[in-house]
């Protein structure tokens, strides 16, 4: 007789782990199965390694200030391998911490890889090949996504992906980043605030291209400052690594431009792990872009739910935390919660951070809505002048007096989208919005000029 569950998880990444926690506390037998690291894409090699690493060089590139407030620090230096020693603690802890909350709530778990038979059993095969099957009422597919690598590039110990270069434990004198999106301007910012000479090369005529573009103008700036070379409208022809280096061919105006460095970096975008065979097999519909799902999550196969990266969209940990939300909730008949993939917040962890929900005003007027923009600046918010923050503003843009949208670029800028992610969702008004009393001195109070 085969184990009998009422929900099988196939990917233990924020959408599985999540997806599994809500299902067991509403008592269900849930079983998750996990190939590689628990915690999936962003304890591994996403959100988590790049933030820890990224509050180091964040931290020194702040030693600068310090002068300016009277303390004077005389020989600071980075220790790389103490850096990646606290990349790779972080990661353990979060790790654990995925694996303590699922045993905690009762799920079962399982090493390895799984794999769906039919809308009622998964085999599961661990490593040294042996497998069970299990027999399931639901299934949720959040087996995630891979970095896409440009067709003609190969890579090596000197090109890499993101994946690559969170397990190098050097640190470039030089880098070259092809793609410069979110993931490639973060790496920017970490590799040029600790020294590197860092290189970014864009095919669009702007970095941060889905970002509002006085955002993008402002990082751009702060890059360049750095010692960023941004290099946009530029067209990557061919990438090699000799040995000790790479060398980069592209075309820039026209013209053929080479460039030499330590590494390559790319970041051209990731794609969804489709195993299209299996899904053909099981009569699963997909795109390109992703699995197809409707309002609950569930693929067009009865009992078949996909979430996160591997049904494309913004490839967010807390857009695959929503969806895994409504998926078990509508296996465990609670439908209270609900995904607007319009009120997904998206943040762009450089320095400074760009954060955004709901409309940008150009998208806000694409859809022939005329809107109100409201901009407040950090250069009028006295926290922000006390604590050296720098350039920054927060975009509010209100349709009929309702927040529709805000966009912030600036120091903090992820913390501060969360409250304005609230009032977004919620379709609040100026009026709803003026009774928001904001404790005093904080960088909080820059709402304050947008509500009036
Ligand atoms: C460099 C980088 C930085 C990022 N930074 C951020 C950030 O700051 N904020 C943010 O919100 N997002 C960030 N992301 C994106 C975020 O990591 C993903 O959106 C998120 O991890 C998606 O979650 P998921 O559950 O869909 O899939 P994943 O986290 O990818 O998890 C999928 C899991 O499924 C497992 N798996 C695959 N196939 C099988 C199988 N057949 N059997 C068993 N297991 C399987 C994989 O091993 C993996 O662990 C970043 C991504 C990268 C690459």
């Amino acid at each position: 007789m085969l184990e009998k569950y009422d929900l099988i998880i196939i990917g233990g990444g924020p959408g599985g782990l999540t997806a599994a926690e809500l299902a067991a506390a509403k008592r269900k037998r849930v079983l998750i199965i996990e190939k590689d690291g628990w915690g999936g894409t962003c304890t591994h090699r996403g959100c988590i390694p790049t933030k820890a690493l990224l509050s180091c060089s964040k931290y020194f590139a702040d030693l600068k200030k310090l002068k300016r407030m009277g303390i004077n620090i005389t020989d600071a230096s980075v220790d790389f391998s103490a850096i990646k020693k606290h990349q790779q603690q972080i990661v353990k802890v979060s790790a654990l911490g995925a694996q303590k909350v699922l045993t905690e709530a009762g799920v079962e778990i399982k090493q390895g890889t799984g794999e769906i038979l039919s809308p009622q059993e998964v085999r599961f095969t661990d490593a040294s090949g042996k497998s069970e099957n299990f027999l399931t009422q639901n299934i949720i597919i959040a087996w995630g996504s891979v970095p896409q690598v440009l067709p003609g590039i190969n890579l090596s110990e000197r090109v890499l992906t993101s994946d690559g270069i969170l397990n190098s434990n050097t640190l470039p004198s030089s880098i070259i980043i092809i793609g410069g999106s979110v993931i490639g301007v973060e790496f920017a910012t970490f590799f040029a605030e600790l020294g590197s000479k860092v290189t970014i090369v864009e095919i669009l005529d702007r970095i941060i291209p889905l970002e509002d573009q006085e955002c993008a103008d402002l990082l751009s700036q702060e890059l360049t400052r750095l010692g960023v070379a941004i290099n946009t409208a530029t067209k990557l022809e061919s990438l090699k690594d000799t040995g000790n280096g790479v060398v980069m061919l592209a075309q820039k105006d026209g013209k053929q431009i080479e460039i030499s460095a330590d590494y390559a970096l790319l970041c051209t975008g990731r794609k969804p792990l489709l195993n299209t065979e299996k899904l053909e097999k099981l009569g699963i519909e997909y795109i390109k872009a992703g699995i197809k799902i409707d309002k609950h999550m569930m693929t067009n196969v009865d009992g078949i739910y996909a979430v996160g990266d591997v049904t494309g969209g913004m490839m967010l940990a807390h857009r695959a935390i929503q969806q895994a939300r409504v998926a078990a909730g509508h296996i465990c008949g609670d439908n209270n919660f609900c995904y607007n993939e319009n009120f997904i917040p998206s943040v762009v962890y450089s320095h400074p951070q760009i954060a955004r929900v709901g409309l940008m005003q150009k998208q806000a007027e694409a859809e022939g809505l005329s809107v109100e923009v409201v901009k407040s600046f950090y250069s009028a918010n006295i926290i922000a002048r006390a604590e050296l923050m720098g350039q920054g503003f927060v975009k509010a843009v209100f349709h009929q007096d309702k927040l529709i949208g805000a966009t912030i670029v600036g120091e903090d800028a992820a913390e501060l989208i969360a409250p304005l992610t609230l009032a977004v969702s919620n379709e609040l008004t100026k009026k709803q919005l003026r009774n928001w009393v904001i404790p005093h001195p904080t960088l909080s109070e820059i709402f304050i000029s947008i509500i009036g």
